[in-house]
């Protein structure tokens, strides 16, 4: 099936006279007639559900789907991004680990990572994603477990070379995690150009319509944990799990499977039944809006880069983008639909701008149909001084746009008037 197909037919597959309509499974718990083959579930040697925390039939579905649309072997869901970031590495990494991550990743990412998982004894390197091969090869220490990229930078639209990436941490015997949240399976699947693991949350375009948090992790299958040699837990006994061995009980899935049965069973961030239905009917029309997407924030891009009162833009499809020839390989159908740039005028002219939008809302969220601004200068980095926002990479004038489905000549009118204002 091609991807678009995929997004409607993948996941749920009713039987005879069963719902056509994926169902909320609204049940914590799951009924079985006897002990033994209760005992059997948790002992991870037969498939079923026994308590949603686990699995449940309607998250069970929406994970297919998404295992499907990225071409992975497994994926679980989670109940927002950030649980997914950190379940993904905590699956293997632990106190005394290091992991290598671009700087050019999601604000929540850098904390979570620089902050968090250091006070629990992981330690991050970050790395200019431009830097060349040898500069990023000196980083890696012996207990380097992971390296971790964005495929299209949240919010600095920048592109990752994700095979230049996948070789790195292959030659040192560790996995690539891609997040790619802005690029969607539908205009690129990191595991054609080398990812092991691919995160996303879902709340941005998965769902794409800003009603539900959530998370994902996709096993891709293809790192060979037994072979790399620095992943005992996947190949030693769990005795947490009545010794089960990962790599061999479970072969491709080991990654998934351990992170389910380890970690969703310990800290407990699933996402909700209710979540997942709703996830599933965003995922069903994922092509059509990546597309719409992708084609206005182009349109968009271009209006910007022609207009006299605007002082700079950033959109990795642009001809003029630094970018664009990795938009050409990793992303050929589009660069998706988040668009940056500065106003004539600094930070006072942005906040004007903003105030004078009509359609477009000011919101902190991105990525979905209704097409919505950020001004971090006076928002979310509203407490830092123009110095301190340029030696963060965020310039005062600095406007996230993210460009929604509507009709574009609407809202390339509505960037008009506010630019005029
Ligand atoms: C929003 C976002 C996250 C965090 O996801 P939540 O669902 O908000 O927890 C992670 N990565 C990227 C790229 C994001 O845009």
């Amino acid at each position: 099936m091609k991807i678009e197909t995929k997004c409607i037919q993948e996941g749920y597959k009713p039987k005879n006279g069963e719902p056509r309509v994926l169902p909320i499974y609204q049940s914590t718990t799951y009924k079985y007639d006897s002990a033994d083959f209760m005992g059997k579930l948790f002992d991870l040697e037969e498939e079923g559900f026994f308590y949603t925390r686990l699995a449940n039939p309607t998250v069970d579905a929406v994970e297919k789907k998404i295992a499907a649309l990225e071409g992975g072997v497994g994926a679980m869901l989670t109940s927002a991004g950030q649980a997914a970031t950190l379940i993904s590495i905590t699956n293997i990494a632990g106190a005394g680990d290091h992991i290598i991550c671009s700087t050019a990743v999601y604000g929540g990412t850098f904390n979570l990572l620089g902050v968090t998982l250091k006070k629990l004894g992981i330690e991050t390197t970050f790395v200019e994603p431009d830097w060349d091969e040898d500069r990023i090869l000196k980083e890696f220490k012996p207990n380097t477990k992971a390296v971790v990229g964005e495929t299209i930078a949240n919010p600095a639209l920048s592109v990752f070379d994700i095979e230049k990436f996948a070789k790195i941490a292959h030659e040192n015997k560790v996995p690539l995690i891609v997040d790619n949240t802005f690029a969607t399976p539908v205009l690129c699947r990191p595991f054609e150009f080398g990812a092991d693991i691919v995160i996303h949350s879902t709340s941005k375009y998965m769902d794409g319509h800003a009603v539900s948090l959530g998370g994902v992790i996709v096993d891709g299958g293809n790192f060979d944990w037994a072979a790399s040699g620095k992943f005992p837990e996947f190949t030693v006994p769990d005795e947490s799990y009545h010794g089960v061995v990962y790599t061999k009980n479970f072969g491709k899935a080991a990654y998934i499977v351990k992170a389910r049965a380890q970690l969703m069973r310990d800290l407990g961030s699933m996402m909700s039944p209710q979540n997942a239905f709703l996830l599933n009917i965003g995922l069903e029309t994922l092509h059509l809006r990546m597309a719409r997407h992708s084609e206005n924030a182009m349109a968009v891009a271009k209006f910007l880069e022609n207009d006299p009162r605007v002082s700079w833009v950033n959109y990795p499809g642009l001809e003029s983008s630094k970018y664009k020839p990795l938009v050409d390989k990793y992303m050929p159908l589009g660069a998706s639909g988040v668009v940056s740039f500065g106003v004539k005028g600094g930070r006072e002219a942005a906040v004007k701008f903003l105030d004078g939008l009509k359609i477009a809302a000011i919101v902190t969220h991105v990525a979905d149909a209704r097409t919505c601004a950020l001004h971090p200068a006076s928002t979310t980095h509203r407490q830092l001084t123009d110095e301190q926002l340029i030696a963060g990479g965020v310039s005062p004038d600095l406007i996230r746009f993210s460009v929604g489905i509507e009709n574009v000549d609407d809202i390339i009118a509505d960037i008009d008037q506010a630019l005029e204002k």
